[in-house]
């Protein structure tokens, strides 16, 4: 039988777990759907993260709300994925932020991606009519912006960590509190979605980076919290494998649909029952196939290419 496309027959809803991280610092998780956080400034909050839809973002923030009435001033978008930034009117901020690569994906590529991600996970996107257009940043930086979180909060660190997820991801660092918020350049059992990453760079130079803050705590794009050395090395160590099974398995491969199976067979063992595995896949390997003979960029996925290729590429 035909598996179903992507994520479109995943229907059940996640439980959501609101957990403080570090006084004022707030992560919401939700058993592998995407991961939002916040941090409190003096007289201010920082949310980073949008959700899908303004919708589903007003039910993360009446729980915020429940920790705190401070008026959010910046909203952080990790990446130009859909399902993290179309929510972003329901949160009145004074300032968006993203890389500057960002702003040019969601220009080039948002309103493809926002119909791609749209079919392949309907369920994320909690009354679609409620989302007002395309989200666009109002500040932007190349390497690394730093807002100071006031009184004696210290500063939240926003840095470029180099390609990976996509072109344009950006981490969120507490120094003081050692915690980072990942995005999606690192999961914690939870599969990684590579359709429009640089895999070298990311398995590469790029997590070193990431992996150089030496976080205590780290919430990845999806999964649990990290918490502890332990967990944040685990969620290191299983996103580079990821990214290594992928590189060396479509490498050795000399057609797309055996660079496919290959990788299934390979990573299926350790990572098949992790959320969005099956979804994953053939989006993944069909950009690495791509990498790996020179398409410098990632195609535009569409609603239509994606079909054709879970249709080339899922048994
Ligand atoms: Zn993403």
């Amino acid at each position: 039988m035909a598996k179903p496309f992507a994520s479109s027959a995943d229907l059940g809803e996640k439980r959501q777990s609101l957990e403080t991280l570090a006084e004022g610092v707030y992560a919401l998780t939700a058993e592998g759907d995407p991961n939002v956080g916040a941090v409190e400034g003096e007289d201010f909050l920082v949310c980073f993260e949008a959700l899908a839809t303004p919708v589903a973002a007003r039910a993360w923030l009446a729980r915020l709300r429940e920790h705190t009435d401070k008026p959010i001033r910046y909203l952080v978008l990790s990446h130009y994925h859909a399902v993290r930034v179309l929510g972003a009117s329901a949160f009145g901020a004074d300032v968006i932020v993203t890389h500057e690569k960002t702003r040019e994906l969601i220009a080039e590529r948002g309103q493809q991606d926002w119909a791609s991600e749209y079919a392949r996970m309907p369920r994320l996107f909690k009354e679609p009519g409620s989302i007002p257009g395309l989200t666009w940043p109002t500040a932007t930086f190349s390497d690394r912006f730093t807002i100071d979180l006031g009184g004696d909060r210290g500063d939240l660190v926003l840095q470029y960590c180099g390609r990976g997820h996509t072109e344009g991801d950006l981490v969120a660092w507490l120094p003081r509190q050692r915690i980072l918020f990942a995005g999606d350049l690192v999961e914690s059992q939870a599969a990684l979605y590579t359709g429009d990453a640089f895999h070298r760079d990311w398995a590469s130079s790029t997590l070193d980076r990431v992996a150089s803050f030496g976080a205590g705590t780290l919430v990845g794009g999806r999964g649990a919290v990290a918490r502890g050395a332990r967990e944040v090395e685990a969620a290191l160590g299983q996103t580079r494998d990821f990214l290594a099974v992928m590189l060396r398995e479509v490498s050795a491969a000399g057609t797309l649909k055996e660079a496919y199976e290959r990788t299934h067979r390979a990573l299926e063992p350790r990572y098949g029952s992790w959320p969005i595995f099956e979804h994953c896949l053939p989006f993944n390997v069909s950009r690495l196939w791509d990498e790996l003979h020179g398409v410098e960029r990632p195609r535009v996925w569409t609603a239509e290419r994606d079909r054709e290729v879970w249709d080339e590429l899922q048994p």
